[in-house]
């Protein structure tokens, strides 16, 4: 089918985003060029926003707006543990649940021989760093239960096995091969709950 270049070009952008196929791609576009102009304004000022005002922690690699993040500079938290995951999303769903008041470490991904990504490829470094400060007692590995997420795992418990640190991986209630962002609120506060020293 062919459309005037600014819609095509409207489609190809919205087909670039997880989960958009051409037909919705092309519905969506449709939907803007009947917004009113504000809105429009208004919705790409808040795409542009996001991507620019936005940063990675420099303590926890947490997206933030301001540096260090409002969870590293909450001094009412609990300093002595940390909870490692592999996306800013999962620290979401993690606060969502309420019943953690820790710190967090967040990796930017797992390791994955298959796709090429090492351990020097996500941000480990920073995380034995933080850990010099004896403050720190407990690291909770909260990596996803699937073959990426257990090797993560396991790299960053060997790792951390001469400082003496206790390590604690969260339960298997999570479901296998399930994302952390995608379980239910109990099911991650059973999950943090029966975790288990390794
Ligand atoms: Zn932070």
């Amino acid at each position: 089918m062919h459309y005037p270049e600014p819609i095509s070009k409207l489609i190809d952008s919205f087909m670039k985003l997880p989960g958009i196929g051409p037909k919705t791609a092309a519905r969506l576009a449709f939907f803007v060029l009947n917004m009113k102009e504000d809105s429009v304004l208004d919705f790409a000022k808040a795409l542009v926003d996001a991507k620019r005002k936005l940063t990675h922690c420099s303590v926890c690699g947490h997206i933030t707006d301001q540096d260090p993040c409002y969870i590293c500079s909450d001094q009412r938290r609990d300093q002595s543990v940390v909870c490692v995951v592999q996306e800013a999303k999962d620290v979401i769903a993690m606060e969502k649940m309420k019943e953690y008041n820790g710190q967090y470490h967040v990796l930017h991904g797992a390791i994955s021989p298959m796709d090429g990504i090492g351990p020097d490829d996500i941000n480990v470094a920073s995380l034995l760093r933080r850990l010099q400060d004896e403050t720190i007692q407990e690291v909770i590995l909260a990596t996803n239960p699937n073959i990426e997420g257990e090797a993560t795992a396991m790299y960053i418990s060997r790792l951390l096995k001469p400082t003496g640190i206790r390590v604690t991986r969260i339960a298997h209630g999570l479901p296998v091969g399930g994302d952390l962002e995608y379980a239910d609120e109990v099911t991650l506060s059973r999950a943090l709950e029966g975790r288990r020293e390794i």
